[in-house]
């Protein structure tokens, strides 16, 4: 069976997924949606409304999936995402479009981009995938928290602000 040490090293796989990103964003762009325009009225409480508007949204039957991360995912035996952020920019499967909390778990993503640049970000996504996998990928990990945070908070909190906190204990940023 095929491991995951018989992948290209991760510093070779930044500039195809880059390509890969772009490309994708094109092909989809007249079919992206600002996110502030979803009816949740949680994420405005936690997100701010200029993220909310710059980050765009498309629910689709099937997440895009860039080449290397569908064979890890295959590897892994991860059947089907439920989401995937691209930027600013996240992909949502139609099935779960409703789930508000997931919407806050792309945003993690957005702002996790934004807060590392692109490839710090991928850097760091991929290599932790390849080394640690998924459930112990750190950018996972704080998405996860942040998410579990958002769904059994009753208070509302500065998400974005809670996310750097997460990212600089880590010592991702
Ligand atoms: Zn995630």
């Amino acid at each position: 069976m095929a491991t995951l040490s018989a992948l290209p090293p991760v510093s070779l796989l930044i500039a195809p997924a880059r390509l890969w990103i772009s490309y994708t964003l094109a092909r989809h762009r007249s079919a992206l949606r600002p996110v502030a325009e979803l009816e949740f009225p949680r994420l405005r409480q936690f997100f701010s409304s200029e993220l909310l508007t710059s980050t765009r949204y498309e629910a689709v039957d099937r997440i895009p999936m860039a080449p290397p991360l569908r064979l890890w995912s295959r590897l892994e035996g991860a059947q089907s995402a439920a989401g995937l952020t691209l930027r600013d920019a996240y992909f949502v499967r139609r099935d779960e479009l409703q789930r508000e909390d997931l919407h806050a778990h792309e945003l993690v993503h957005v702002v996790q981009w934004r807060l590392m640049g692109e490839s710090a970000f991928l850097r760091t996504w991929l290599s932790d995938e390849q080394d640690r996998g998924y459930d112990a990928n750190r950018l996972e990990r704080i998405a996860y928290r942040v998410q579990d945070e958002f769904l059994k908070t009753a208070r509302p909190f500065d998400a974005e602000t809670r996310i750097a906190q997460l990212m600089m204990r880590a010592a991702l940023i």
